[in-house]
C-alpha cells in the first residue's frame, strides 16, 4: 500500500476545514482534503450572522470580544484575498443588525445592553449605535411589528457559509490541493496515518476539523475531544420585498432574522444540545421557529417556505473555541458552537500560520483556546 505524504492533511471540508485548506495551500503548502459529506454538516445550515456582539452573558467581555473582532475585521481581508467576485459569491455584506426587545423583561435587557455597549473600552472601533422601533424599520422589514424597540448596530455583516466554504476550496484546489471524498479514519503510528477508501495519507501535520464527528475519528488516537452536537434547525422563506441590504434582526430570546439576494429571508433557530446527531427535519422545530418569528415579524405568515436545513453545531463543554495540537503531527479546530461562520475563517488561517511561525503580533494571542485547557477536557476524564 503506497501512503501519499503532504505537508498537510485537513480532515473535514466545513467552513473550518476549508479555511484551514486554503491558508495552507496560500503558503506553499502541500495539501489534501477529506470530506465525508455527512448530512448535518453545520457549515450548510449557519444563518450567517458576521457580528461582534453575542447577547448570553459574558460575550462582551475583553478576551472573546477581541477574539470575535479580530475574526470579523478579517473578513475584508479575506474577501480581498479571495480575488474579485468573491464577495458576491460568499453573498456577504455589511448590512448591520438591529437588537430588539419583544417583551417588557427584554425591553429591560435591551437597556442593559446598550448600557455595557456604551461603557465598552472600544476607541475608534466603536460601531454606530442607534435607537429604533420597528416602525423605523418597516420600509426594509415592511412584515416587521412597529411596536418594537431596538438598537441598531452598524458594523454587523452576513455571509452564505455554505457557499464561502465552497470558494475556500475551490481556490484550495485550484492552487493544488488534492481532494479525496470519503470518510476518513486515522490510524496511530510512528506518525498518525489518515485512511481513506484505499488511500493512505501522511501529513506534516493532520488537522481534524471534522465537526461534532471528531469525537469518534481520534478515538483510536487515545485523543478524548469534548464536543457535543448542538442540533440546529431554521428556515429559508421567499416573499418581497428584497431584504438583503436589510439588518439582521436578533432577540434575546433567540429568534433572528435576515435576508439575502433571492429574495431570501433566514429565520432561525433551534437549539438542542446532546444526543446523536440525526439530521431529519422535525414538525415541532418547524413550528417553534415560526412562532418566535411571527412575535417579531407576524407578516412573514404570508411568505413561502424554500427550504428548511438541519446542522450540528460542535459545541465545547466551557463554550470556546478548540485550536491546537492533541498529538504529536496532529492539531484540531473544533468547537466553534454558534459562532463558526464568524471565527472559522480567522482560526482556519491562524491554525496554519502557527505551523509555520507565521509572525502575527497584531493578532489576539490564541493559548487560552488550547484544546488541552482543563476546561474543554471530558469531565469524566478530568
Ligand atoms: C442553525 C445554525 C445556525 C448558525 N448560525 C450561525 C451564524 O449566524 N453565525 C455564525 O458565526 N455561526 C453560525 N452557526 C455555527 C456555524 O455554522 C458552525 O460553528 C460552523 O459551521 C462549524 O464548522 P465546522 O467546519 O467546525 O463543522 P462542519 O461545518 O460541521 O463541518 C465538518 C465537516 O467534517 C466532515 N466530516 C465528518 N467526519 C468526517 C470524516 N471522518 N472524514 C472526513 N470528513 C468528515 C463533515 O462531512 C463536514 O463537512 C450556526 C449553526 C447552525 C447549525
Amino acid at each position: 500500500m503506497s501512503v501519499r505524504t503532504f505537508d498537510v492533511v485537513v480532515v473535514g471540508a466545513g467552513i473550518a476545514g476549508a479555511a484551514a485548506a486554503q491558508r495552507a495551500v496560500e503558503l506553499g503548502l502541500t495539501t489534501a482534503v477529506v470530506e465525508a459529506g455527512r448530512p448535518g454538516r453545520a457549515t450548510t445550515a449557519g444563518a450567517g450572522i458576521i457580528s461582534d456582539y453575542g447577547l448570553e452573558d459574558g460575550q462582551l467581555h475583553r478576551a472573546w470580544l477581541d477574539l470575535v473582532r479580530s475574526s470579523t475585521a478579517e473578513y475584508a481581508a479575506l474577501m480581498a484575498r479571495l480575488g474579485d467576485g468573491a464577495e458576491r459569491r460568499a453573498r456577504y455584506g455589511v448590512v448591520g443588525e438591529v437588537v430588539l426587545a419583544t417583551t417588557d423583561g427584554e425591553r429591560q435587557e435591551l437597556d442593559r445592553f446598550r448600557h455595557e455597549l456604551d461603557a465598552l473600552p472600544l476607541g475608534e472601533g466603536r460601531p454606530d449605535v442607534q435607537r429604533v422601533t420597528g416602525g423605523d424599520l418597516r420600509a426594509q422589514w415592511p412584515a416587521i411589528r412597529r411596536d418594537l424597540e431596538g438598537v441598531s448596530i452598524s458594523s454587523t455583516a452576513r455571509v452564505d457559509g455554505s457557499s464561502l466554504a465552497d470558494l475556500l476550496l475551490e481556490r484550495a484546489r485550484t492552487g493544488g490541493a488534492a481532494w479525496f471524498q470519503g470518510a476518513a479514519r486515522l490510524q496511530p503510528g510512528r506518525r498518525v496515518t489518515v485512511h481513506v477508501g484505499d488511500d493512505v495519507l501522511s501529513g506534516g501535520t493532520v488537522v481534524v476539523a471534522a465537526g461534532v464527528w471528531s469525537p469518534q475519528l481520534l478515538a483510536p488516537l487515545g485523543v478524548p475531544l469534548a464536543v457535543t452536537p448542538d442540533r440546529g434547525q431554521i428556515l429559508h422563506l421567499a416573499g418581497g420585498p428584497e431584504a438583503a441590504d436589510a439588518p439582521v434582526l436578533k432577540t434575546f430570546g433567540g429568534p433572528y432574522l435576515l435576508g439575502f439576494p433571492g429574495p431570501r429571508i433566514v429565520i432561525g433557530a433551534t437549539h438542542e444540545v446532546g444526543g446523536t446527531p440525526t439530521p431529519e427535519v422535525r414538525a415541532g422545530d418547524q413550528l417553534a421557529v415560526l412562532q418566535h418569528a411571527f412575535a417579531v415579524a407576524p407578516g412573514l405568515a404570508a411568505h413561502r417556505i424554500l427550504e428548511t436545513r438541519v446542522g450540528f453545531r460542535p459545541a465545547s463543554p466551557d463554550g470556546l473555541p478548540l485550536i491546537g495540537p492533541v498529538a504529536d503531527g496532529v492539531s484540531v479546530l473544533n468547537g466553534l458552537g454558534s459562532w463558526g461562520l464568524t471565527l472559522g475563517p480567522m482560526l482556519g488561517r491562524r491554525l496554519v500560520d502557527g505551523l509555520l511561525d507565521v509572525d502575527d503580533a497584531q493578532q489576539p494571542d490564541l493559548g487560552f483556546l488550547s484544546p488541552m485547557r482543563p476546561d474543554a477536557v471530558p469531565a469524566s476524564i478530568r
